[in-house]
Parts: C-alpha cells; sequence; structure tokens
C-alpha cells in the first residue's frame, strides 16, 4: 500500500520535473546550433575550477559564496543517498543496510551541517541584508527552496536519533521523501533550475570573453533580429540565470543610472522563450535604446558565475538593428567616415603620413624589422594619443628594437563589429589581414587594447593568426629581460633613470580590453613601480575595472542626451577617490573619455598614458 502510495508520489514529482524539463529542451533543440566545445582542456580546467571546486562564486563574494558551495557540494554528495532511498520507496531494492551505505551516511553527516549552515545563511542574506543584486523584494520561491533545503538535512540528521520501524522514522522518512519530490516538482520553473544546467552552461561558455562569431553573409546571417533567431547557447543561457545580480552591479551602464540592466536582459529573453513569443522583435523584447548602451565592457558575463554570456545576444540584436538601418544617427556619421576614409575620425590619410615622417617611421620590412608598432585610428590621427606613440618610439629605440610601421592602415573594425555593422568590420578586418600579410608581419605591438583584441581574436576567426602584445606588455617584458632601469639604479648607458627621490603618487585605470579582456594587469603595474610609482588602486580595478564608457561605439553617442551620469563621470570620481594626484592611462578612449569627465568636473588631476610616464623616467641626460 505505502509502496503503490510512493510510486504514485514519484510518478507524480517526476513528471512535473521532466514535462517541465522538456518544455526548455525543446524551446533549446528549436534554436540555430550555437553550441560549440572548441579547446576542450580549457573547457574542462574552467569546469574542474568553477563548477566543482566553485572558484567564481566563493572569490567573488567570500562569505555568501562559500556558502553557496556548500550548498551545492551537498547536492552532490546526497545524489547517492537520495537514489538509494528512492529505490527503497519504490519497493525495487533495499541497500539502506548494506555496510557500504552506512558508511557513506556517517560520510554524509559534516555535509548536511555544512549545507544547514549554508542555507541559514543564505536565507539569512536574502531575507534581512538584502543586497541590492538580489532584488527589491524577497522572493518567496528562494524561502521555500531554502526551507525546503533546510528540511532535508534536518530530516536526515534526525533519521541517527530515531529506532527503524517506529512511527517518528517512518514519518520524518515520508517528511523527507515528499520534500525532495516537492523539490523536483518545482525547481525547473525556478531559477533553482541552475542546480541542474549551470554545469552544462559554464562547460558551453566560450573561452573568449565576448565571443562574437562572424556572420556568414553568403548563408544570409544577418544578426539576431526576433526571438526565433536567439541561438541555443543563449536559450539555454536564459533557463541558467541564477538571479544572483553579478552581471548588474558590474554593469557600468545601470551603475550610471541608465537603463540597461544584464540581469533583466536575460530575464527577459527566459520571459520570451517561456511565453513563446517567437516572432516578436528583439528590440521590443529588451527595448531598443537599452540596446545602444552597453559598452561591451565584458562585466556582466565575466562575473557571472553560470557561464551566461551576454555580449553575443546584445551585439547580436545591435547587428539585427543595423542590417535594417536602424543604427542610432550618431554612428551613421562614424560609418561614412570608415567607408569613405577608413578611420573613425573621417580624417585624410595625409595626416597620418606627416606623423609617420615627422617621428621618422619606417615602413615594415620583415628582413629589418622584428616587430610591426600597429598605430591605430587614435594613434594615427590623435595628436594626442600620438605623443604617447612618440614615447613608445624613444622606448624602442632605446632598447634597440627594429621596428617598422604599415603603409596604410585600416581602422581594426571594432567600432564596427561592436555596434552590430558585421558587414564593414569584415570589409576592414579582411583588407588590414591582405596588408600584414602582404608585409610579413610576424609581431604586432600597440597602445590601443581594442586592437588587441580585434586584430588578435577576432582575425582569427578569418584563420589570420599573429602574435600581437599590448605596449605595456612588451615594454615590461622588454626592460624585464634586459635588466635595465630597475630600481635597483642598474642604467642603460647614456641613460638614466630620472626617479624623484620622492616616488610619484599614481593611480592606474585598467582598459577593460587590457584587464578584462585580455587579463593583462601586472605588466602596467610592474612598469609604474618599476620606476617608483606609489600606486593607490582604485575601486573596481584589476580584471574587473569600471569602464570608461567609450566601448562599443559609445564614444561617439552624444553624452547630453544619456540617461543618468555619464559612466566615464563615475568612473573619474572613482579615480579621484584614491587621493593620487596623477591618473595614469594605457588607452586612447580611455584617455579621451575620463580626461572629457575631468574638464566638467574642473579638477585639476594629471592624466598621462603609461608610456609617457615610462619614456619619462628613461630620458637621456641633457
Ligand atoms: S558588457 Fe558591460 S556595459 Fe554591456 S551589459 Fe555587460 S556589463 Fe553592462
Ligand atoms: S546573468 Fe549570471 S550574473 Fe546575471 S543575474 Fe543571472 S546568473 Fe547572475
Amino acid at each position: 500500500m505505502t509502496t503503490l502510495l510512493f510510486w504514485l508520489l514519484f510518478l507524480s514529482g517526476v513528471g512535473a520535473f521532466a514535462a517541465q524539463v522538456a518544455r526548455r529542451v525543446q524551446i533549446v533543440a528549436a534554436a540555430p546550433n550555437t553550441f560549440s566545445i572548441d579547446d576542450l582542456p580549457f573547457r574542462i580546467n574552467r569546469f574542474l575550477v568553477d563548477v566543482v571546486l566553485q572558484r567564481r562564486t566563493i572569490r567573488e563574494r567570500p562569505a555568501a559564496g562559500l556558502m553557496h558551495a556548500f550548498v551545492f557540494w551537498g547536492f552532490v554528495a546526497f545524489a547517492g543517498y537520495t537514489s538509494v532511498e528512492f529505490l527503497r520507496g519504490l519497493g525495487v531494492a533495499d541497500l539502506t543496510h548494506a555496510a557500504w551505505f552506512e558508511r557513506y551516511k556517517l560520510a554524509l553527516v559534516p555535509f548536511a551541517c555544512a549545507v544547514l549552515a549554508g542555507i541559514v545563511y543564505l536565507l539569512i542574506r536574502r531575507a534581512f541584508v538584502r543586497p541590492i543584486a538580489l532584488g527589491t523584494h524577497v522572493s518567496i520561491e528562494s524561502v521555500v527552496i531554502a526551507l525546503f533545503i533546510a528540511t532535508l538535512m534536518i530530516t536526515f540528521l534526525l533519521a541517527f536519533r530515531l529506532t527503524e520501524g517506529t512511527p517518528a522514522e517512518r514519518l520524518n522518512w515520508w517528511v523527507h521523501m515528499l520534500v525532495i519530490l516537492a523539490f523536483m516538482a518545482l525547481i525547473p520553473a525556478s531559477k533553482h533550475f541552475h542546480l541542474v544546467v549551470s554545469p552544462i552552461t559554464v562547460f558551453l561558455k566560450s573561452p573568449e570573453l565576448g565571443n562574437l562569431p562572424n556572420l556568414d553573409f553568403e548563408k544570409e546571417q544577418v544578426g539576431l533580429e526576433d526571438v526565433k533567431d536567439l541561438g541555443s547557447k543563449m536559450r539555454l543561457d536564459a533557463f541558467t540565470c541564477v538571479e544572483c545580480g553579478r552581471c548588474q552591479v558590474n554593469c557600468p551602464a545601470w551603475g550610471a543610472g541608465k537603463e540597461l540592466n544584464p540581469k533583466a536582459i536575460i530575464l527577459q529573453t527566459q520571459d520570451a522563450l517561456l511565453d513563446g513569443k517567437t516572432g516578436t522583435k528583439l528590440a521590443e523584447v529588451y527595448s531598443e535604446k537599452v540596446l545602444w548602451q552597453c559598452t561591451t565592457c565584458g562585466a556582466c558575463e565575466n562575473q557571472c558565475p553560470v557561464g551566461i554570456e551576454h555580449l553575443p545576444i546584445l551585439i547580436g540584436s545591435r547587428r539585427g538593428l543595423v542590417s535594417n538601418g536602424d543604427a542610432p544617427e550618431y554612428l551613421g556619421a562614424m560609418y561614412l567616415n570608415l567607408e569613405r576614409r577608413s578611420n573613425i575620425w573621417g580624417l585624410g590619410y595625409d595626416q597620418r603620413t606627416k606623423f609617420v615622417q615627422a617621428a621618422q617611421l619606417e615602413t615594415f620590412d620583415p628582413a629589418k624589422h622584428d616587430v610591426l608598432v600597429w598605430l591605430g585610428c587614435a594613434g594615427s590621427f590623435d595628436a594626442d594619443f600620438q605623443k604617447s606613440l612618440r614615447s613608445l618610439f624613444s622606448i624602442l629605440r632605446a632598447k634597440s628594437v627594429k621596428f617598422g610601421v604599415l603603409a596604410r592602415e585600416r581602422c581594426n573594425g571594432d567600432p564596427a563589429k561592436r555596434t552590430g555593422n558585421e558587414y564593414m568590420f569584415q570589409e576592414l578586418a579582411n583588407g588590414n589581414i591582405e596588408d600584414l600579410k602582404a608585409a610579413g608581419v610576424k609581431k604586432i605591438v600597440t597602445s590601443c587594447p581594442h586592437c588587441v583584441k580585434t586584430i588578435g581574436a577576432d582575425y582569427a576567426k578569418f584563420g589570420y593568426r599573429v602574435e600581437i602584445a599590448h605596449s605595456s606588455v612588451f615594454v615590461e617584458e622588454l626592460l624585464r629581460d634586459s635588466g635595465s632601469a630597475s630600481l635597483s639604479g642598474e642604467r642603460e648607458p647614456g641613460r638614466s633613470a630620472t626617479r624623484s627621490a620622492e616616488p610619484s603618487v599614481v593611480t592606474f585605470h585598467d582598459p577593460c580590453y587590457l584587464g578584462r579582456y585580455a587579463g593583462k594587469t601586472d605588466e602596467p603595474r610592474a612598469l609604474l613601480t618599476r620606476f617608483g610609482a606609489d600606486i593607490r588602486e582604485p575601486e573596481r580595478n584589476r580584471d574587473n575595472p569600471y569602464c570608461c564608457g567609450a566601448g562599443g561605439g559609445l564614444l561617439f553617442a552624444d553624452k547630453e542626451e544619456e540617461p543618468g551620469s555619464r559612466i566615464s563621470d563615475v568612473r573619474f570620481k572613482q579615480l579621484q577617490a584614491t587621493g593620487a594626484t596623477t591618473v595614469v592611462t594605457a588607452c586612447p578612449f580611455c584617455s579621451i573619455m575620463l580626461k572629457g569627465a575631468q574638464a566638467s568636473a574642473g579638477a585639476d588631476t594629471n592624466f598621462v598614458d603609461l608610456m609617457t610616464f615610462v619614456d619619462g623616467r628613461l630620458q637621456p641626460r641633457a
């Protein structure tokens, strides 16, 4: 009788679970396939570190992360126990008296205590502390799930105190099993579904941050227009979100009071998919305005603990808009500049030639030169950033590095790619690849982090692979390998480190495309400390910097029309709060944005580019 009852309850619980999972599987399976398992060793390693060891969860929020990890490890550890109890309840087999099971049960006791401690901590945090990332209201569903988990652990521990076969023991067992069945029925429709899918999502997440596979125009791909265009990984992501809000609180657009909220983007995707709105325009699901507020800084997907990728959705939707001629007006002007003059400013190439001649740069020749210096749009035309490049040339010459430049350069295509103008990006990229190949370039140095990402990672998607380094990385390695200009005072013949007796107090603004995308955070700091700088770290630094606001084409947006504060103003205040009077930058666009914020604030902060800082301390004696 009880076995029959258990069968009925089991089939109801499992049936409810299976029906809801099947619906989600169907939605994912109906999508264009965007799953990839390239670079398996990287994926396996990340799976072990971020899923099994829960590194990312613990690293970002140590206390809450550890408590969450206790719950996750307990969930895994209890899988065998739950299976054995189900077999027993269903009358299939009773393994509960086996010696190994007794030992296994004892081994689960510390797990049960840890899960209990973890869930109580998380419940208190959610219900009473209520961090902003978790939303303004307490979710009843979360409270119910937490109580379920606590009940499971308490009933498990209680079973040790109860004599088998007594009414109390039977009641305890039934409560335990019924809670598991209710849990199963509840989780697919809740954020706790991540317990099941997040290991898969983390494994399937691209090894490359902000991975945007090329559109294939021969297959008439135009980007994402409607809900039905969302790829399989994007759909799986939508069902994995745990609503932790890490993407939200780390998003500079959200932080500056704009409407964009990456967590909302994922939850809106989930709703649209579950509501079956396959023909709805994505610009309606998210709102067109919001799609243009993203700087492509990558903080959201870099912070997400469950492997969700926001940028393919955001930029994919931009592609869909651009293909229909729906880009914002300010981008129209930039696209025209790229089309007519192959640079974002729309300036004539004679100006680049003048700079190249004035700086006495040679055209790259693989027989003569070790490395190509890629100037980029800023280096080719922006007088301010050209000062930084002159510093780089001076350092390279001082270290006898033989370098040249291309006779002509187009924009690398980053502003076109990140704003969704894939056709223009491919035109620019293919032209540059042709020229780089024809010139026989094997190694590139550039002072623009966007060029590092685009030429290094996006061009690889055309099969073109070249070694490219940001100048901070190249110069640091150069100085380290030559053992010169160290703080020990060792000097180059004829050159001296003109360090002042007092260290310079500086703060360093990590560019998103250097610190976060390229993961290069030590080298700029090593250069600064090598020359006596006393670095004051700002809030949001290293591989999780706060964006300057220029990325994703927003350099050209009308700042007066932006809702909320300017991202650059928020960042400038964070830098000012360090108390350092000098801000060191390492990206032309960060420099433009932050100097603009400084002018608006009327502050007297000094800005210095990293290469200028280094060169200033390597000047020959007069
Ligand atoms: S890439 Fe940056 S700006 Fe865009 S949604 Fe993510 S965190 Fe926000
Ligand atoms: S997308 Fe990721 S980081 Fe953002 S709320 Fe969902 S789980 Fe958290």
